[in-house]
């Protein structure tokens, strides 16, 4: 099954495609873990990535398809694979179109996780990431166990960069600007699901196994 999670930032695409994976057994790929990772090692692709990530811009096309498609070409998603955050351009998304067409398949599913812009920065203020193993929290809504720490793997949390309200709001002007596009291109594809983001983490991820059977 291979599923695309659109919805803009702080929708709710990571927590709910983390479920996903977990539960169709099938690899939870996000560019920005990826684009995260590199930033914590220090590899050149990192630098370039946050010189964009800061200033709530996308990382250009090019630079972030080769990514994507190294990914998906690995042997974990030879049965399928959830995409958190890609793609995120029109361009991206034609991409991705040719090359699992190349394969002789196609993608199953685009999940349109639905919050209005009001409730996105209040969300984003209050949510704390775990750099080493992509696990996600929020200070009120998803708290760890144990205060700044993660869950699954004991690394401190941190506030991402990106996530400070002036940030936010870009990230916002480039989710209308560049994203919102997708969901007309993958509704004339027949495959847009919609759910509402603003329901309880558990009830979205319900409407969400209900979609996909
Ligand atoms: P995205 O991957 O779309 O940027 P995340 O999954 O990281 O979004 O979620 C953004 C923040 O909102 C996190 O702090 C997360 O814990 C919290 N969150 C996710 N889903 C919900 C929900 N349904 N209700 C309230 N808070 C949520
Ligand atoms: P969120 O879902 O909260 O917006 P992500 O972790 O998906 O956060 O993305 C963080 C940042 O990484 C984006 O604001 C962007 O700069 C960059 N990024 C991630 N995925 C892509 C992509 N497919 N194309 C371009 N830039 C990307
Ligand atoms: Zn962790």
């Amino acid at each position: 099954m291979k599923i695309i999670m659109l919805g803009a930032p702080g929708a709710g695409k990571g927590t709910q495609a983390k479920q996903i994976a977990e539960k169709y057994d099938i690899p939870h790929v996000s560019t920005g873990d990826i684009f995260r990772a590199n930033i914590k090692e220090g590899t050149a692709l990192g630098m370039e990535a946050k010189s964009y990530m800061d200033k709530g811009a996308l990382v250009p096309d090019e630079l972030t398809v080769k990514i994507l498609l190294d990914r998906v070409a690995k042997d974990d998603c030879k049965n399928g694979y959830v995409l958190d955050g890609f793609p995120r351009t029109i361009p991206q998304a034609e991409v991705l179109d040719k090359a699992v067409a190349e394969l002789g398949e196609t993608i199953d599913y685009a999940i349109n996780v639905d919050v209005p812009d009001e409730n996105i920065i209040k969300r984003m203020s209050g949510r704390r990431a775990c750099v080493k193993c992509g696990a996600t929290y929020h200070i009120v809504n998803v708290p760890p166990k144990t205060e700044g720490i993660c869950d699954v793997c004991g690394e401190k949390l941190i506030v991402r960069d990106d996530d400070k309200e002036e940030t936010v709001k870009n990230r916002l002007n480039t989710y209308h600007e560049q994203t919102q596009p997708l969901i007309d291109y993958y509704s004339n594809k027949g495959i847009l699901k919609e759910v509402d983001g603003t329901k309880d983490m558990k009830e979205v991820f319900d409407d969400i196994v209900k979609i996909l059977g």
